[in-house]
C-alpha cells in the first residue's frame, strides 16, 4: 500500500511516541501540529476545530470541525474521519464523549499548546478524572525531524527569501532617506512577489535601533554611515523562512567592522559545529565562544538559534542547557549577534539543515561585509 501523503506515517509517529509518553488521548486545535498531522489548518474562531486521536487501540482520530467550514477540509480517509457539527450542536460535549469512548476514566490528555482557555477550561469541568499536558510533550520532537519532502519545502521557501536578500545586498532596495517602515514594506511586498504566500515578518532596525534584536520597524529615517538589520521571513508552501543580512549605507568605522566580521566568524563557526550527535546547546557554545573571545560575550544576548518549520519558531532550541542531540532532519536557524545598547547591532542569520553529510545552510545569499549605496 502506498500512500500519496506524509500523514500516515506521522500519525503512525504520534501513536508511538503516545505510548511512550503514556498518553491517552491528544486533542489538537489551533496550532501548527493540526496541519502537520491532517493537512487541515483550523481557522482561530469561537467555533471548535478540534482532532481527537484516541491511542491505536481505540479507534480512529476524529476531525470535530464546525458544519460552514467542513468543505475547506480535504480528506485524509486513512488518517481521520470528519465529523462536522451544526450550529445547535455542542462541540466541546462531542469532544468528551469520544475521550470517554476511549474506554478509561482517568485518561491522560495531551491537548494543543494553543487551544483556547474557554474550551480547555470546559474540557476539564466534563472530565474530571483526566490529568493534562501540552500536545508538545508529544508533538514537538516528531515535529523537529523534518523528513525529505519538508526539507525540500524550507530549501525553497529559503531560497526565496535569499532573492530578497540579494537585492538588498546589490542595493535594489534603497536604504537611506526612507523610514525603516517603507523599507519593511518593500521586503514584505518582495516576499509575496518571490512566491510566499505570507510574508510573516520583516524587521528593518537602523542606526542605533539595530541594538534592538526584535526591533519594531520604526518612522525612523535611515541615514547614512549606518548598520542597516534586515530580519524576514515567509511562508512557502506551508513552509517558513527567516535570515538576517546586516548591511551598511556607508563604510562602516573599524569597530563596526571588526564586530562585523566577529559575527560572521561566531556564524560560521555555528553552522560548521553543528553535526549530528552535536548537542543543540554545543552549536550555542560554538558560536558564542567566537563572541565571547573577542571580548563581546556580554553583548549576545539571545540563543544561537531556533527550530523553523510550519511555524517561524518551534523546536530545537540552540541554546545553552538543551541537550538534544542534532539529528539527521533537525532544521533550525544559526543566527549569532552583538548588540551594544544605544549604539549598533550586527546580526546573520542562515537556516541550516542537519544531515548525516554534515550541515547544509539552506541560504545561500552572501556574507561579506557590504556597503550599500543608494
Ligand atoms: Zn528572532
Ligand atoms: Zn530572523
Ligand atoms: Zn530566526
Amino acid at each position: 500500500m502506498s500512500s500519496t501523503t506524509p500523514f500516515a506515517a506521522r500519525l503512525e509517529r504520534v501513536h508511538e511516541a503516545m505510548g511512550l509518553a503514556h498518553v491517552d488521548v491528544v486533542l489538537l486545535s489551533l496550532g501548527a501540529d493540526l496541519p502537520w498531522l491532517t493537512g487541515y489548518t483550523a481557522m482561530p474562531l469561537e467555533r471548535l476545530t478540534m482532532l481527537v486521536v484516541p491511542a491505536p487501540a481505540a479507534g480512529q482520530p476524529t476531525l470535530l470541525v464546525p458544519a460552514l467550514e467542513a468543505p475547506r477540509v480535504e480528506p485524509v480517509p486513512e488518517v481521520f474521519s470528519v465529523r462536522p457539527w451544526g450550529e445547535v450542536e455542542d462541540p466541546v460535549a462531542m469532544v468528551a464523549a469520544l475521550v470517554r469512548g476511549c474506554g478509561t476514566s482517568s485518561p491522560v490528555i495531551a491537548i494543543s499548546d494553543r487551544a483556547w482557555s474557554v474550551f480547555l477550561l470546559r474540557l476539564q469541568a466534563e472530565l474530571p478524572g483526566a490529568s493534562w499536558r501540552p500536545a508538545s510533550t508529544v508533538t514537538a520532537p516528531l515535529r523537529a525531524i523534518k523528513d525529505r519532502a519538508e526539507v525540500e519545502s524550507l530549501a525553497k521557501a529559503a531560497a526565496a527569501a535569499d532573492r530578497v536578500a540579494a537585492a538588498l545586498l546589490g542595493g535594489d532596495i534603497s536604504l537611506v532617506g526612507r523610514t525603516e517602515r517603507q523599507v519593511s514594506g518593500e521586503i514584505t511586498g518582495r516576499l509575496l512577489g518571490e512566491g510566499n504566500e505570507k510574508a510573516n515578518f520583516a524587521i528593518v532596525a537602523s542606526g542605533p535601533n539595530s541594538a534592538s534584536p526584535h526591533h519594531e520597524p520604526s518612522g525612523r529615517t535611515i541615514q547614512r554611515g549606518e548598520p542597516v538589520v534586515c530580519d524576514f521571513g515567509g511562508s512557502l508552501g506551508g513552509y517558513c523562512s527567516d535570515i538576517t543580512r546586516t548591511v551598511f549605507t556607508g563604510a562602516p568605522s573599524r569597530e563596526l567592522a571588526k564586530i562585523y566580521g566577529v559575527v560572521a566568524e561566531a556564524q560560521a563557526a555555528g553552522v560548521l559545529s553543528a553535526q549530528v550527535g552535536q548537542l543543540c546547546s554545543g552549536v550555542d557554545r560554538a558560536a558564542r565562544r567566537v563572541i565571547t573571545g573577542a571580548g563581546y560575550g556580554e553583548f549576545f544576548v539571545h540563543r544561537t538559534g531556533h527550530g523553523i518549520g510550519i511555524e517561524e519558531h518551534e523546536d530545537p532550541y540552540l541554546v545553552e542547557g538543551n541537550s538534544t542531540p542534532v539529528t539527521a532532519g533537525h532544521v533550525f536557524s544559526v543566527e549569532p549577534g552583538i548588540y551594544v545598547p544605544g549604539r549598533f547591532g550586527v546580526r546573520i542569520e542562515d537556516i541550516v539543515a542537519a544531515t548525516p553529510q554534515g550541515p547544509r545552510p539552506l541560504n545561500l545569499a552572501d556574507h561579506v561585509l557590504t556597503v550599500v549605496e543608494a
